[in-house]
């Protein structure tokens, strides 16, 4: 048996970020990672905004910031149509290096970070978790926490255990998502994003990594059709011109969250961080720096208040996140788009003008 103050399930960004907060504030921390090794398994377009690195609690490491780029391409039918600068300069990041840097900020403050090392089951007395069975490298170790972050990402465990988890329609969107080499790249230095009819509602992507390696992916909600409309995205002239020569090196799929699971933020002595809360900016689903954030703050929460306080992780949170409050209002146009699977050009023109 272990007893901590504060145990962080999850050892992605939002987990990684809580747990070094949490340290740093003085608590006792384990953070709990499933893969073997933190910054393994990368699944991520990995763009960022270089705007909203400053709203970060630290500084971001330049080697992590792989590729620059100056703006973004909107593929409008066959015509692209350039933005750069401000909100459209980006950057694309090496995120294994990332985790790997974030997990050594974590342990460098004082928490533990246990690899190979499952949440299995919570025991609860109401909404409180009063103890965690985690299978640490094959063996059965019980944690005591005190408090715990769920930052176990979208299908998150704690959730399911706590019979928070809720699927509704449009919770979840599925990104299919390519590493590719041997790239003929028209624009390196910009990102390429188609927002028509073939997302059904989502979008298309080509974030370059190099001038010729970049992510390259499909994201909607329409989960079962997100592998065919990859295919039918690369055959575009346009893209497919681009990346006939390519070789896909890495399978870097995986669901984000859209409407997510659970619209709250904390029950009982858990606090949600990331993709478990859906804190992530649309229309793009980047979860990044949001995750950073919300970690960062649910941490120095967890470790400084004896209570969980919703409102206020919420508050901070949405105060701290550039663009929060206009990217859930993007929310509401999407889910309209949606519904009507209507064409998306007007969702084009409206993502388009906000960068004016
Ligand atoms: C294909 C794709 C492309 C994306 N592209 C971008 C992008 O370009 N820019 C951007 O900002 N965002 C992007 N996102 C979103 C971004 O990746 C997420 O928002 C971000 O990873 C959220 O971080 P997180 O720490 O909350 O969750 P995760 O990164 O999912 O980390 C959760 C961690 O918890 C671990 N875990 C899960 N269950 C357990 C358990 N029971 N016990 C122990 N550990 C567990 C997992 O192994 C994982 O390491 C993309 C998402 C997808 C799917």
């Amino acid at each position: 048996m272990q007893e901590v103050d504060v145990l962080v399930v999850g050892g992605g960004p939002a987990g990684l970020s809580a747990s070094r907060a949490a340290a740093r504030s003085g608590a006792s921390v384990i953070c709990v990672e499933r893969k073997p090794k933190i910054g393994t398994d990368v699944r991520c377009a990995e763009g960022i905004g270089l705007a909203f690195l400053e709203a970060l609690p630290f500084k971001m490491p330049e080697n992590i910031l792989q590729w620059h780029v100056n703006g973004i391409v909107f593929w409008n039918g066959n015509e692209p149509l350039k933005r750069t600068g401000g909100l459209w300069e980006g950057c694309v990041i090496d995120r294994q290096k990332l985790e790997i840097w974030l997990g050594q900020q974590a342990t460098a403050s004082g928490a533990k970070i246990w690899t190979d090392a499952q949440l299995q089951k919570l025991k609860l007395e109401g909404e409180e978790v009063s103890a965690a069975t985690v299978n640490w490298k094959g063996k059965e170790i019980t944690v005591k926490p005190g408090k715990v972050i769920a930052a176990d990402g979208v299908n998150s465990t704690v959730l399911q255990e706590m019979g928070h988890y809720e699927k509704r329609p449009l919770s979840l969107a599925k990104v299919t998502s390519w590493e590719m080499t041997g790239l003929t790249l028209e624009w390196p230095r910009f990102e390429q994003v188609l927002i028509d009819d073939l997302a059904l509602g989502g979008y298309g992507y080509i974030f370059p990594k190099s001038p010729t390696r970049a992510n390259v992916g499909v994201g909607s909600c329409v989960l079962d059709e997100v592998d065919a409309l990859f295919e039918q995205f690369v055959e575009l002239p346009f893209i497919k011109k681009q990346v006939k020569q390519g070789r896909r090196v890495k399978n870097k799929s995986k669901e984000a969250p859209f409407l997510g699971v659970s619209e709250k933020w904390a029950f009982g002595n858990v606090l949600l961080a990331g993709d478990s809360a859906n804190q992530n900016l649309k229309p793009f689903i980047e979860g990044i720096i949001p995750g950073i954030i919300a970690g960062d703050i649910a941490g120095e929460l967890a470790a400084s208040e004896p209570e969980v306080k919703e409102q206020e992780y919420r508050k901070r949170v949405e105060a701290a996140v550039p663009g929060w409050k206009e990217s859930q209002q993007l929310t509401g146009a999407i889910k309209t788009l949606f519904a009507k699977r209507a064409p998306s050009k007007q969702f084009l023109q409206l993502v388009l003008a906000a960068g004016e």
